[in-house]
């Protein structure tokens, strides 16, 4: 039996390592000179300044752990994870400041600073939480191939929580009064591209992770993750072939038979895993007409995320003053969001930057620095130009506000290397269905069965894994993704499966 993995991002590699560890014969397809995907490398030409395409928050890491464990490997032989404390500072416009993390007593102390009467809304809310992720984590593990597959007893005991007809804005409206505290909680809808005035208020269980599992950095970048995998899966006998362009997936009748490269090759397969972005992928390596569910006009009527505009600069100087992680908040939270779903540029978008040499000392020389800047921004299914002129001003914008807010004063003569990512750059550099960086939306009408399926319902021998399947986008749950898509394939083949853990939701705080 041939399997053909068609992308090495973070999904690729946990299905293809899974599958590796039954010394199955398994090869990754990947178009790049290495692996990662979003969560790869960006460098200079000399390497000197490093810094993560994506993902910069690394939660719930027992999951890829748990990974390692199944190929009787151990991640941290791989990786060095360093959690930190305060996890990052969030940023209003009065001035104010609220620093999360796992010193409980601490945290508390801060939200009292900012509303007294917003103490008890912490405990209250933890409370809740702890019950709404032990009931939704089995749901996200969940395999969903059949309409039926929804009518089980997870489902059941998860519809007690799932309170469709509440926001997750209007959700914390219940723990807490102070905006700025439901800022805090809230936010974290980001990581799933979605406004939390939109977003369904079962996603209030991430800031939860946060404060239970921890928010870890990388040391070396979280890119780092994607080489551990990369080598724990060549060890165990899988196959990469890096700088391999998939042109097509080549179906015949209801069946994937296997790919055609861009040089004309072809590679008969038994089982074709796609882990090339869902909305993409489709549109590009699956002919149209092939397509009944998902052609290019029913994509274009999915929701998606929201995209990102990112710079990369690499600084001659480094910025003690400001922490790893620091979150800006827009003058009007609710309007920012607003404008990104509405397709519009934000008078005063909200925006992160990562400043990792304050805590590893891997990513620039002595006494420099590789800042990570992200704005939250439309996607392409709005009119905007990502044009050479908009771009400019933008980044300007941006600039001004880096030196407003967050005290960068002159950071333009320190820049020796930058890199300017719009969702017009997500799309045909990095290959990102209309620029959407966090996939299809995660409403509840695009979850679970309703997702595109693990077990690809268009094609037989045909597999998802990745942000556009279940459970969704995010590292944990994409590198769960893999978890799902291998023991499907191991269930297809009768093949043995180890138990599916249960996550230590103690850990952390306690409440
Ligand atoms: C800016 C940004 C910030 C993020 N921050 C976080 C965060 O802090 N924490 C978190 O948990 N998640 C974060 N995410 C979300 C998510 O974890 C990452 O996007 C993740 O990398 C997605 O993994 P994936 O496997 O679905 O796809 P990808 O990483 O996109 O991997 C797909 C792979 O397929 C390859 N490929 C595509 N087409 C072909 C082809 N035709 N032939 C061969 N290869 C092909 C690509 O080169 C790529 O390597 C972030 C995402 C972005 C974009």
């Amino acid at each position: 039996m041939k399997i053909g993995i068609i992308g090495g991002g973070p999904g690729g590699l946990a299905v293809g390592m899974l599958l590796a560890s039954k010394g199955l014969d398994v090869t990754i397809y990947e178009r790049e000179q290495s692996v990662g995907g979003r969560c790869g490398k960006l460098t200079d030409e000399d390497e000197k300044y490093i810094f993560d395409i994506g993902p910069t928050f690394l939660m719930m890491p027992y999951i890829l752990e748990d990974i390692f464990s199944k190929c009787n490997k151990n991640l941290h032989d791989y990786v060095n994870l360093n959690l930190l404390e305060p996890y990052y500072r969030l940023n209003y416009r009065d001035g104010s400041t609220f620093h999360p993390g796992q010193n409980y007593q601490r945290v508390k102390r801060e939200i009292s600073k900012l509303s007294p009467g917003d103490i008890d809304g912490f405990e209250n809310y933890m409370k809740d939480n702890k019950k709404k992720f032990e009931k939704t984590f089995p749901v996200l593990q969940g395999d969903y191939q059949k309409f039926y597959d929804i009518f089980n007893l997870d489902i059941l005991k998860f519809l007690g929580v799932l309170r469709p007809w509440s926001t997750l804005w209007d959700d914390l409206g219940k723990h807490f009064k102070d905006d700025r505290i439901k800022v805090g909680f809230t936010f974290q809808s980001k990581y799933l591209g979605m406004s939390p005035m939109n977003c369904p208020s079962v996603f209030s269980i991430l800031s939860f992770v946060e404060y239970s599992s921890g928010i870890y950095h990388v040391q070396g970048g979280l890119h780092q993750l994607s080489e551990g995998m990369e080598k724990a899966f060549k060890e165990m006998g899988g196959k990469l072939e890096l700088g391999c362009d998939v042109k097509k997936i080549i179906i015949e009748g209801k069946k994937a038979k296997g790919i055609e490269l861009s040089d004309g090759t072809k590679q008969q397969l038994d089982e074709v895993v796609m882990n090339a972005d869902f909305a993409w992928g489709m549109q590009n390596l699956i002919d149209d007409e092939k397509r009944k569910k998902y052609k290019d006009e029913k994509l274009r009527q999915k929701k998606y995320s929201c995209s990102t505009f990112m710079m990369y600069l690499g600084l001659n100087k480094k910025y003690e003053h400001l922490p790893h992680h620091s979150i800006y908040i827009s003058e009007d939270y609710k309007r920012n969001f607003d404008d990104i779903e509405s397709g519009n540029f934000s008078y005063d978008p909200s925006f992160y930057i990562q400043n990792p040499c304050v805590t590893d000392d891997n990513l620039a020389p002595k006494d420099h620095s590789a800042l990570y800047v992200l704005v939250p921004v439309p996607n392409l299914k709005n009119e905007i130009n990502w044009d050479k002129k908009t771009t400019e001003e933008f980044k300007k914008k941006i600039l001004r506000l880096m030196k407003e807010r967050a005290g960068l004063d002159g950071i333009e003569e320190h820049i020796e290397f930058e890199d300017v990512v719009t969702p017009k750059n997500w799309e045909k550099r990095f290959r990102v269905g209309y620029g959407a960086t966090f996939n299809l939306a995660h409403n509840i009408r695009q979850l679970t069965i309703f997702r595109p399926r693990n077990r690809f319902e268009e094609f037989d021998n045909m597999w998802l894994v990745g942000g556009g399947t279940n459970p969704g986008s995010g590292l944990p749950t994409i590198y769960e993704s893999g978890r799902i898509t291998a023991y499907g394939i191991f269930k297809k083949y009768n093949i043995e499966m180890p138990a599916v853990i249960t996550p230590p939701v103690t850990s952390g705080i306690q409440v």
